[in-house]
């Protein structure tokens, strides 16, 4: 197994896409099997030190930013092993990078949805941070779509988890390793948000211990095989990029979207049952005015008078109901005053392509900005319930305006989920923007809303988790964590400090 000290050729590992600063490690391990993560994980132990899981490096709250020890790099466990179409599951180790996996699988027309805007993450930091993206509107997070997995422990011990083999029975739940050692956790109590979350350890009555696995960001093993579960690709897309010159008209065309979809999906739509059915987007995503023009030079037919910000949607038609949904969608579109006439729409890859790119470009340029200036992330990833998001939207730029801070908004509308981030120039205003950052944050979490719908907690997040879930839940967590590292040695100082 290659290992590397060298810190010129290390350094790439001392951080990820949240520009978290102090990162720092002695060594890095590239494992290509199971039984070098095995061996990797030995000396650490052996030598007293810890072990950071790394994927592709893209998390956006420092979950694979080291602070000592050794990182333990996947991107040699990079076999995509199977695509098998008939039980339309794909197998795949780790390091795949998740834009290949999903070339491959479409190939074979099959779907994989979980899509983070960023697709040159790998699956593995995927599973681990239960990422989400404009599809989950329609299809959940990464969570929905994992069967089985294979996690390495931190004392070496091998583990095979299927869907459905380790159960909880209420609060009580008890794993076995393949070596046939039994380890008996207790569920922590807390209750989490029924909105979108990716926020601490996912814990339920009843619950299944893949999930315990999924989202906890490298803290309980490490993810060394990963079964997913796939869909039929569907036949055609519709995708639309629509203008408005004010922010209420945006909302009210969001909030009539988002409820025909929602009762199309559930059956609670009148039209259902219709020659085509009613809309139903599987995207639906927000761009503010402010984002618009930090993307302006790369798209310069945006719209002057695009106050009002962008909405980028898809729906996915068949040769039969398209043409309805196409006239469904663009009623819906003039009726709330759109810019129809400066809106893009497209039905092939493409134009689907173009679109996504388009909404790529934003994170992409806060990402560049903040690396440009040194500047650490701070960006909301908090979601609400749907009846608390226009106001939580409102206390947003009524904050940003009040401090005069620069600012871009945009994100999973859809989800009642927006990302806000604050731009910063000196110490001052940093400091300025995290106190800000800490309002916003208790007032979602007064909403019952959650501190993380997708980027989950990592390093920069802890003290919003604690304010989530308080010292009690915090204290299950850890209990969790003693039960499977009893010596703390994996993914040390991510989501809680392990301590006493
Ligand atoms: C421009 C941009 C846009 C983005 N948009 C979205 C978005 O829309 N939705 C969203 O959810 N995310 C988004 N992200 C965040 C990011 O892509 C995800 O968090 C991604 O899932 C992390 O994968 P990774 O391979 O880069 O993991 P890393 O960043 O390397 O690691 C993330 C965490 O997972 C752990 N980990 C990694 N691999 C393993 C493993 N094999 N076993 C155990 N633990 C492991 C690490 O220790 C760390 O805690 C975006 C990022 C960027 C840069």
């Amino acid at each position: 197994m290659l290992i590397k000290q060298d810190q010129d050729e290390i350094i790439g590992f001392l951080k990820d896409a949240s520009n978290m600063p102090g990162g720092w490690a002695e060594r890095v391990y590239f494992p290509e099997c199971e039984d070098d993560v095995v061996a990797a994980l030995a000396e650490c132990r052996a030598q007293g030190v810890h072990a950071t899981a790394a994927g592709a490096g893209t998390g956006l709250a420092g979950g694979r930013v080291p602070f000592g020890g050794a990182v333990i790099a996947t991107s040699r466990m990079n076999a995509l092993l199977r695509i098998d179409a008939d039980r339309m599951r794909g197998v795949v180790q780790p390091g795949v990078i998740l834009g290949e996996f999903q070339q491959e699988t479409e190939r074979l027309n099959l779907l994989y949805p979980p899509d983070p805007t960023e697709r040159t993450c790998f699956v593995g930091g995927t599973v681990a941070t239960n990422s989400s993206g404009a599809r989950t509107f329609k299809y959940g997070p990464t969570r929905a779509f994992i069967e089985r997995m294979r996690v390495i422990l931190a004392d070496g011990d091998r583990m095979e988890i299927p869907r459905g083999r380790f159960v909880a029975d209420g609060y009580d739940l008890r794993v076995q390793t393949e070596a046939g050692r039994v380890i008996e956790l207790e569920v922590p109590r807390y209750t989490m948000p029924a909105i979108k979350h990716a926020a601490g350890y996912y814990a339920h009555p009843g619950m299944d211990a893949i999930d315990l696995f999924i989202g906890s960001e490298g803290t309980l093993g490490i993810v060394t095989e990963i079964e997913t579960r796939l869909i039929p690709l569907p036949e055609r897309l519709f995708s639309g990029i629509v203008f408005f010159a004010d922010e209420p008209s945006t909302l009210a065309f969001v909030d009539e979207a988002r409820a025909r979809s929602t009762a199309s999906r559930t059956g609670a739509s009148p039209r259902v049952g219709a020659a085509a059915g009613d809309i139903e987007a599987r995207a639906l995503e927000y761009i503010d005015w402010n984002a618009l023009n930090l993307i302006r030079d790369r798209f310069p037919s945006i719209p002057d008078a695009a106050h009002g910000g962008a909405i980028w949607f898809e729906q996915e038609t068949t040769g039969e109901s398209e043409e309805r949904l196409l006239e469904l969608w663009y009623e819906l579109i003039v009726r709330h005053g759109a810019l129809a006439d400066d809106s893009w729409f497209g039905i092939g890859l493409e134009d689907q392509k173009r679109m996504r790119a388009f909404r790529h470009a934003v994170p992409e340029s806060v990402y560049e900005q903040i690396s440009e200036h040194g500047q650490t992330k701070i960006g909301t990833d908090m979601a609400v319930p749907v009846e608390r998001f226009a106001e939580l939207l409102a206390f947003y730029r009524e904050q940003f305006a009040e401090h005069g801070l620069r600012n871009v908004i945009y994100g999973h509308i859809g989800n009642c989920h927006l990302h806000a981030n604050i731009f910063t120039g000196t110490p001052a205003e940093h400091e300025l923007a995290v106190a800000v950052y800490r309002r916003l944050v208790e007032r979602a979490l007064a909403m019952g809303g959650t501190i993380s719908a997708e980027h989950g907690v990592g390093k920069l997040k802890k003290q919003y988790l604690l304010a989530m879930y308080g010292e009690e839940g915090i204290a299950g967590m850890r209990r969790v964590k003693k039960a499977l590292d009893p010596e703390g040695i994996l993914g040390s100082g991510t989501m809680f400090d392990v301590g006493q």
